[in-house]
């Protein structure tokens, strides 16, 4: 029996930061189709070549490309008692080919983190990045000095997805998503809502007593 956790959240729910703490709790990797993808990106393969353009304009990267990728994540020996994913499945037909890819015997916990687009939208449009995968906030989580990162002082910047026209069409394709997926994910396993707009620490708690 593996232990498989789905984290839906919109963009700027901090789903990802979540998936990573409760990774290190319960000692299951994340699988982060995202992170996957830039992580080729960054590397140059001919496949990061491939969805470089997609990928900085917030669309989304065929189905069957990603179905490949998590395919041969989840055979990794460490994914192998279980795991978190974050930014997958992002569609109906995703959640499809996943409910596919697990046995009876595998446990599976949808875990819904909740948040408003206007909270979403201002989370994103102030986040700044640095190449060392540190992240801040303009006004939640500023560097010490502005535009430069506390870690390894390299110079922060948007993400291009996190430009504004684009965080609105990433909101508009979760929120067409959300409703089918959930549904399916019901009738396969728990599905546990937690409210997104509370400070983070108490997002894990809510996490934690629901999983
Ligand atoms: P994320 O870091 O999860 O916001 O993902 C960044 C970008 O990677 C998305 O805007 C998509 O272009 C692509 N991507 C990540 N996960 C998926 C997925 N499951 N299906 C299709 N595209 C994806």
């Amino acid at each position: 029996m593996r232990k498989i956790f789905i984290f839906f959240g919109a963009p700027g729910s901090g789903k990802g930061t979540q998936a990573e703490i409760i990774s290190r709790k319960l000692k299951l990797p994340t699988v982060s189709t995202g992170d996957l993808l830039r992580h080729e990106e960054t590397a140059g393969t001919p496949l990061g070549r491939k969805v470089a353009k997609l990928l900085d304009s917030g669309k989304l990267v065929s189905d069957e490309l990603i179905h490949q990728l998590v395919k041969e994540r989840l055979a990794k020996k460490d994914a192998q008692a279980g795991f978190i994913l974050d930014g997958y499945p992002r569609d109906i037909d995703q959640l499809s080919d996943l409910l596919e890819m697990l046995s009876d015997a595998d446990r599976l916990t949808t875990v819904e983190i909740g948040i408003s687009d206007k909270a979403a939208f201002n989370r994103l449009s102030g986040r700044r990045v640095c190449d060392c995968g540190a992240t801040y906030h303009i006004v939640l989580n500023p560097p010490k000095k502005a535009g430069i990162c506390d870690l390894d002082g390299g110079k922060l910047y948007i993400r291009h997805d996190d430009k504004p026209e684009v965080i609105k069409d990433r909101l508009a394709t979760y929120r067409a998503n959300i409703g089918p997926m959930l549904a399916l994910a019901k009738e396969r396993g728990k599905v546990a809502p937690v409210d997104g707009e509370q400070p983070m620490e108490k997002v894990t708690e809510a996490i934690i007593k629901v999983i």
